[in-house]
């Protein structure tokens, strides 16, 4: 499988072919459509949003526009259909200041009809999608062989060298649940949002 990594802005978005089929994970900021679109060369079969946030929801619309089908977690359709999804609570000194002091006062995306909606497991032109919740109440993510793509359930972020944990959660024990699921499920590397990716061995939480 060739995974194609794209930065929109701070946002890794990743195009996977499997099964003869083109899937995208994620589409970044509302604010990048002309960069993304230009970025986005293939037809997209399907779009797997890890979740609802704008910097990762923001561009599905025009996707959807061309015919694309939207998969989400039943836990945020109703987000996606609104485009809008509440701010998550800053985790750790950082987070909570970045989310006091930062100009992320609106998660406001275009609204989207989602094609496709997950609750627990769901295989998609070969993957695996899996609930992991804890960044918000319905992150998903995309397992192929011992690769998962999972959003924001990790972050790897180059000024925060001493942990992976996500700055932001609805629920951080949540999140180490759901990073437990994935390694006992035979995940050897997370493809997170923000940042490189990260194999089990060198994983922080
Ligand atoms: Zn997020």
């Amino acid at each position: 499988m060739k995974i194609n990594r794209i930065r929109i802005l701070f946002t890794n978005i990743f195009i996977i072919n499997s099964k003869g089929k083109n899937i995208l994970i994620d589409t970044g900021y509302p604010i990048t459509k002309e960069h993304f679109l230009k970025k986005i060369k293939y037809d997209i079969d399907f779009v797997i949003l890890t979740h609802t946030h704008f910097d990762h929801s923001g561009n599905a619309i025009y996707l959807k526009e061309r015919g694309s089908l939207i998969v989400v977690h039943e836990n945020e359709k109703d987000w996606l259909l609104n485009g809008s999804t509440p701010p998550p609570p800053g985790v750790g000194t950082i987070g909570k200041n970045i989310m006091r002091f930062s100009f992320l006062k609106s998660f406001d995306f275009p609204p989207v009809e989602p094609d496709i909606v997950i609750s627990d497991y769901r295989e998609i032109a070969g993957l695996l999608v899996v609930h992991t919740p804890g960044h918000t109440p319905g992150s998903i993510s995309v397992i192929y062989e011992d690769v998962a793509f999972c959003g924001d359930l990790i972050m790897n972020l180059s000024w925060r060298p001493s942990s992976h944990l996500p700055i932001f959660a609805h629920d951080i024990k949540k999140v180490k649940e759901s990073i437990k699921k994935l390694i006992d499920m035979g995940v050897g590397t997370f493809y997170p949002a923000h940042g490189r990716p990260v194999s089990v061995e060198r994983l922080k939480i």
